[in-house]
């Protein structure tokens, strides 16, 4: 992107984030109401698992749009101690909206559960194609990359820091643009510290592994572990164990695979930087030294976020409802209860 064309865009972006933060906040102060009902949808099968419960592929009515539908048991938020993250997960994703982050669009409880509805993306986790195709030529991670710092200039302008980039919680929607996925450790600390450790080993920044306080610079690390990881493959810092794995990280130490261009490897100096007065994203220029960056040349943001640039990689599927993207798991039934379980727990959905 030449400079003119750079500065036109920050300015159009800064106006844009501005007015967006309005509706956000405005969103964020509104009582959240149920939109729908569970049987309101059809339940074909299920997309992927984890400690939160599991996503299903569902569509509403008798429509045809494809809906994936997080289903979260009561009983077992309030066993992890996750009241606060699934609430405000829930407000997150109802309150944002910005194209390369999941949305949610319908959202339910009943005695047993928590439902969130958000739209199906056919393409999957970035994961399972990076592992398919070892790593993403430079180009590709450009555009990725370019969509992520997007995201994260929406998010953080909006007070939020997200805490949990990886390959696994960015999904690639059909047309081949992504969406980060997840927003289960996002939190809106404005212009405060937070210190809680929450993350994922390989991708969590220097300062929240030696508990000194952090804020927006932690994403900005992790946008820095992802860039490396699809261009390599493989993540910059890595151990089985988790506590070499920490050392490896705070000592900052890390080699580039001799493929990187010049230009990369200079950004990722930049950015995997452990001392955050220097750190890249973090400084008195903010985003605008990672988007200005040498490795960005060429790379044309505005037409990225518009979804004009044609991307290079698509994720082939035979129909719209192709899952050959998700693993496949076992089907279970949901429980029923005749208790409104934790009813008093989830009736105020306000963020605190
Ligand atoms: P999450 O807890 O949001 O990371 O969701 C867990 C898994 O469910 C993801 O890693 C995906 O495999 C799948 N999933 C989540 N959201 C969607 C979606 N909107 N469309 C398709 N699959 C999804």
């Amino acid at each position: 992107m030449g400079d003119d064309k750079l500065q036109k865009h920050y300015l159009s972006f800064e106006s844009y984030l501005r007015k967006s933060r309005k509706e956000f906040e405005a969103r964020l102060k509104d009582e959240l109401k149920p939109n729908a009902n569970y049987e309101d949808f059809n339940v074909t099968k299920t997309l992927g698992t984890g400690s939160f419960g599991r996503v299903v592929m569902c569509k509403y009515k008798d429509g045809d749009k494809l809906y994936a539908m997080k289903v979260m048991e009561k009983v077992n938020i309030m066993r992890t101690k996750q009241l606060a993250h699934t609430i405000s997960e829930i407000r997150f994703l109802d309150a944002i909206r910005f194209p390369f982050i999941v949305h949610m669009e319908y959202f339910f409880k009943n005695n047993v559960y928590v439902f969130m509805v958000m739209a199906f993306i056919g393409g999957g986790e970035m994961f399972y194609h990076l592992r398919n195709n070892k790593k993403f030529d430079e180009n590709l991670c450009k555009f990725y990359a370019a969509q992520v710092i997007l995201a994260f200039e929406f998010i953080h302008f909006m007070g939020i820091v997200y805490r949990d980039l990886k390959p696994e919680n960015i999904m690639i929607d059909l047309e081949g643009y992504l969406k980060v996925t997840d927003l289960g450790f996002c939190k809106k600390i404005d212009s405060q510290r937070t210190y809680t450790l929450c993350g994922t080993p390989e991708y969590l920044a220097p300062e929240i592994i030696l508990s000194q306080g952090y804020n927006f610079s932690v994403d900005w690390w992790s946008l820095g572990i992802l860039i490396y990881e699809m261009a390599a493959g493989f993540p910059p810092f890595f151990a089985k164990d988790h506590m070499k794995l920490y050392e490896k990280i705070v000592s900052g130490k890390f080699a580039c695979p001799p493929h990187f261009s010049k230009s990369l490897k200079d950004l990722m100096s930049n950015i995997l930087q452990i001392d955050r007065t220097k750190r890249f994203g973090v400084l008195k220029a903010g985003s605008k030294d990672v988007k200005g960056h040498e490795w960005f040349k060429g790379t044309d943001f505005d037409q990225i976020l518009n979804r004009k640039v044609k991307p290079t990689y698509i994720p082939a599927v035979d129909n719209q409802g192709d899952t050959k993207f998700f693993e496949q798991y076992g089907e279970t039934f949901l429980r029923q209860s005749s208790l409104n379980e934790y009813e008093e727990e989830f009736r105020d959905m306000t963020l605190r």
